[in-house]
């Protein structure tokens, strides 16, 4: 608030009782509000003419932290402020070339339904109101789209990292064997152990501590060539650990690897979890969506037949930060996990309180935004069948550079790229692997700090390379071949 807004305000005999942060002029707000509007499409539109990424100059470092605002500038200069230093300083995951890690590029589309979500400012807990109905909807969409049974339960959340907590919590209360919401883990119970592929995602150590079963509990399983869990080592793990007492109650297969792409044997896992009465929760974080694909569907066969499924909506559902979606099976179990009680959240026959607050009793949070907006505005504007076109797209272009590279004698291809991840790096005759992973690192630094593009980098098997992810929906065949030149350029200079 603006001090000279006060002062003008009280100037006008009006009381403090009236303060609120609803802006003093409407019609100005309005006029500014367009121009952010415009500004951000502006943005959007011009994305390919501008660097993918540019470092963030010290003064535009010192511009964004100002001591607190006691007193405020206004709500012109404070857009101004974001507009100058903080709009041209992103990691550039929305341009075209923007190839790192695994990070979607959301869609102008996506940005607007942000704006309308956080404009109406829903309590997504649940109640009686329609967000309650478009988030069940989107749920019953996402269920069906991943090939879960009807009935099955589920939850957006803020990402895979969470979504697959989610998984894993219900997996450990259900499979436990004793009254774990009741009784914790104390006293001499049997260690619970879960069990994943060593190139999980960093989530599985995370959760091991969150959950209470501590490192030693994540059975870490090797990899075979494909980079897949090894099916025997896993068999013959389970069987050791259950002979020296501890109780197994989860395999983990990850549908698409964060490094290279892999998707574990869904069917085998499967297969295994049915024999052995255990929980089988996938991570399908970005490869769940490959379900969509016509062409490569077959790597997530099995995936429907586990009793959790994580993915994100913001990586290969191109939609913004934040969403994901946990899917649970057993709807009863997937609440016994989450659900809470206390006489102000019993549900009422009528008014507000008519419909609950089931998301609360399937997740973390209790207050939660309307991020499924995004989704099902996405959803009906484009339809899932482009979704699915523009997977197909990705995936062509990754196979792509995996031809460019095997047919380049200078280029050298580090792991198997099965999907959308191709992992590779420069070689010259002659020199030590040491010195290819210091050249390999300095082609990398360049390609990012020229603005061209930003792959990332990995290790794998000791071997330093550069990694190129594709789930951006604005990158083009040309864009693979202009890396590809690229790369080449920067290895003749150096
Ligand atoms: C990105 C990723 C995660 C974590 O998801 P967030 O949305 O970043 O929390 C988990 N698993 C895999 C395989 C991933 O690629």
């Amino acid at each position: 608030m603006r001090k000279d807004n006060l002062r003008h305000r009280y100037h006008r005999g009006m009381t403090p009782d009236d303060l609120s942060l609803d802006p003093l002029d409407w019609d100005a707000f309005r006029a500014l509000a367009h121009r952010m509007v415009d500004d951000m499409v502006t943005s959007l539109s011009e994305l390919r003419d501008g660097p993918a990424w540019r470092p963030m100059p010290p003064d535009a470092k010192a511009a964004v932290r100002p001591p607190l605002p006691r007193s405020g500038i206004g709500e012109a200069a404070a857009y101004e402020l974001f507009r100058d230093r903080v709009l041209p300083y992103s990691n550039g995951n929305r341009h075209p070339r923007f190839f790192g890690w695994v990070q979607g590029n959301g869609t102008a589309m996506g940005m607007m339904a942000d704006m309308l979500a956080a404009g109406l400012n829903p309590h997504c807990a649940g109640f009686e109101q329609s967000s309650t109905y478009v988030e069940q909807q989107v749920i019953e969409w996402l269920r069906a789209l991943m090939g879960f049974p009807e009935g099955a339960s589920g939850v957006l959340v803020s990402g895979g990292s969470v979504a697959n907590i989610i998984g894993l919590t219900a997996a450990r209360d259900t499979k436990a064997g004793f009254p774990i919401r009741d009784e914790g883990l104390h006293g001499d119970r049997p260690r619970l152990t879960f069990y994943a592929s060593t190139q999980t995602h960093g989530w599985a150590a995370k959760a091991a501590n969150l959950l209470g079963l501590g490192n030693a509990s994540f059975r870490s399983i090797p990899v075979d060539a494909e980079q897949r869990i090894s099916i025997p080592h896993l068999e013959k793990t389970i069987a050791k650990d259950r002979a020296e007492g501890m109780r197994p109650f989860c395999v983990l297969g990850t549908a698409g690897t964060v490094n290279t792409g892999a998707f574990d044997d869904l069917d085998a896992i499967a297969d295994l979890c049915a024999r052995q009465g255990l929980w089988f929760h996938v991570d399908g974080a970005f490869g769940a969506w490959t379900a969509l694909s016509a062409q490569h569907a077959h790597l997530v066969s099995g995936m429907q037949r586990a009793d959790s499924l994580a993915f994100d909506l913001h990586k290969w559902g191109y939609l913004p930060f934040e969403c994901a979606c946990a899917l649970v099976r057993d709807a009863e179990a997937h609440e016994r996990a989450f659900g809470i009680e206390g006489s102000y959240i019993e549900p009422t026959g009528r008014g507000v309180f008519a419909a609950g607050i089931p998301f609360a009793r399937r997740g973390l949070e209790l207050t939660r935004g309307f991020k499924a907006l995004k989704v099902w505005l996405s959803f009906l504007a484009y339809g899932t069948d482009r979704i699915a076109a523009l997977v197909d797209q990705n995936i062509a272009q990754a196979q792509r550079l995996r031809r460019l590279v095997d047919d380049d004698p200078s280029l050298e291809r580090l792991a198997p790229a099965p999907l959308n991840i191709v992992c590779f790096r420069h070689v010259v005759q002659g020199r030590t692997d040491e010195e290819l992973d210091a050249l390999n690192r300095e082609i990398l630094y360049r390609v990012q700090e020229s603005g061209f593009a930003v792959p990332s980098g990995t290790t794998i098997d000791s071997r330093f390379g550069l990694r190129a992810c594709f789930v951006n929906h604005r990158t083009r065949m040309s864009d693979v071949d202009a890396l590809v030149d690229r790369i080449g350029e920067i290895a003749r200079e150096l």
